[in-house]
């Protein structure tokens, strides 16, 4: 069994946080894995955050600290950072998708480490309307504006103490390498026998670990399924999985009451994608503002959505594990029904001047959320305004070049010329053709932004449910510029 040697104690400490957390791992020595951690729920509350937090979020705070993609989703990021401030709709929108609001960040503020971020809320200046909308730009769904700020004093309580916080203070649990997360009473003493009997030498390490490394565990565990020991241990020469991913189908716990007072209409998005006939692998499309205003949109959905929506998805990554561990764990353990509702199905965060119709996300409602702020409405002024349509991130008319890798940029004819040249697909081989991103395809798509590092070619021309890996590989030879006469898929 394990034993407890001091010369292993590690000490990684987060250079730019104080808030540190103390981990208990269990490591297979020869192997070099994390059989398993255990923590108290402060930490634990903050790895289920992480399905709260916008993809943009996901991106931005974990790219400075660890290099390497996650699917396409630092390419649609990098790409919306990249475009030029005209391209906007408003000068705003642009800093609103690199730096979205969480729709539960009045849950997050008692969270040891906080990653989620807060700020003011706005009313609504309908005043038969109740929405607290997170942004001041834009428009509320009912067409007025969002300009009232809600008066709310920094320091006071929005909750009762009891219910401000996700998890019981004495809970404790165990996370696995691939980032199941269980309640210590929960285990069988004989299983974990079981499981550590697999092993050679084991050794017991306690590290601390502040946000630089959280932020790595978030970033592992969506790239690679054996995230704690990437993480905490010298990683092996090839711990990259190989890319493969399956959507497996829809949950069936969503919710789909998604009130919409704006646009009704189910608006198909048209796109044109060129592609490689013989290897049916898609190049790039050549797409208008509208299909680039849903990739944007992509910026701005809560991470857990698509664990919630997908429970079966299979990629690279492990983290739908803790998507089902909260799924799984013991409302005994919560603080209060209502917070472990909001981390399974995480909502957008009211207020985004665009919601695209196509991918049914409900945007969370403040005011029914939390009585103090609803009860403070009231006391914001009204001023009288008429309703406006709700603009969208992009001005119309635009088009652009949308590479399979999701990067995003204006359309130019001699960029189109160079870029053939240098994928050196003849020009016999390639083909163009109308696509529709319906309802379908759009939510494919989102799941393909984050799994996959082809995301056109996942969302319109694989056939199968998954991907190829074989295909891959020769994808990976495309696009390094180094065409083989390799016929791949
Ligand atoms: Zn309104």
């Amino acid at each position: 069994m394990a034993s407890s040697n001091k010369d292993f104690i590690e000490v990684i400490m987060g250079e730019y946080s104080a808030k540190t957390f103390s981990l208990k791992m269990l490591v297979a020595k020869e192997e070099n894995k994390v059989i398993m951690a255990e923590s108290d729920k402060d930490f634990i509350e903050v790895l289920f955050s992480f399905m709260l937090m916008p993809i943009a979020s996901v991106v931005r705070n974990t790219r400075k600290w660890l290099r390497g993609d996650i699917g396409c989703l630092n390419n649609l990021y990098g790409s919306v950072e990249n475009l030029k401030t005209d391209y906007f709709e408003d000068k705003m929108f642009q800093n609103m998708l690199l730096r979205p609001r969480s729709a539960a960040d009045i849950h997050c503020q008692n969270l040891k480490l906080n990653l989620i971020g807060s700020g003011c809320f706005y009313v609504c200046e309908n005043v038969n309307c109740r929405v607290i909308s997170c942004y001041n730009i834009g428009n509320c769904q009912c067409g007025f504006e969002l300009k009232n700020k809600l008066n709310i004093s920094p320091h006071e309580r929005l909750f009762p103490e009891e219910e401000d916080s996700f998890l019981k203070p004495t809970a404790r649990f165990i996370i696995t390498d691939e980032i199941k997360v269980m309640a210590v009473a929960d285990m069988a003493d004989l299983t974990v026998l079981t499981e550590l009997e697999k092993y050679g030498k084991i050794e017991e390490r306690v590290i601390r670990i502040g946000e630089i490394e959280v932020l790595k565990l978030l970033k592992r565990s969506l790239t690679s399924r054996t995230s704690l020991s990437d993480t905490f241990l010298k990683p092996t020469n090839n711990s990259r999985e190989p890319l493969c991913m399956k959507y497996g189908p829809e949950g069936m716990n969503r919710s789909l009451n998604v009130k919409d007072f704006g646009i009704k209409i189910w608006s198909n998005i048209h796109i044109k994608l060129i592609f490689d006939k013989v290897n049916n692998v898609a190049l790039y499309a050549v797409v208008k503002e509208d299909f680039v205003n849903f990739l944007c949109g992509i910026l701005t959905i809560p991470l857990g959505y698509i664990f919630n929506r997908f429970p079966l998805l299979s990629f690279s990554g492990c983290l739908g594990n803790l998507h089902k561990s909260i799924q799984g764990t013991d409302i005994s353990l919560f603080s209060c029904k209502k917070r472990k509702q909001i981390l399974i199905n995480p909502k957008l965060a009211p207020g985004l001047p665009y919601s695209s119709n196509l991918i049914a996300i409900e945007e969370a409602n403040i005011a029914s959320e939390c009585s103090k702020l609803e009860s403070s409405i009231s006391k914001c002024r009204y001023n009288s305004s008429t309703p406006n349509r709700r603009k969208a991130y992009l001005k119309e008319p635009a088009t652009f070049l949308v590479m399979d890798n999701l990067e995003v940029k204006p359309l130019s004819p001699i960029s189109v010329k160079l870029l053939l040249d240098k994928m050196m697909v003849p020009l016999s081989d390639i083909c163009e053709k109308e696509m529709i991103l319906d309802g379908d395809k759009a939510l494919r798509l989102l799941v393909a932004s984050l799994a996959s590092e082809h995301a056109l070619t996942t969302t319109f021309l694989s056939k199968n449910e998954h991907l190829n890996c074989d295909c891959l590989d020769f994808l990976q030879l495309i696009w390094g510029g180094k065409r083989t006469g390799l016929k791949g898929c």
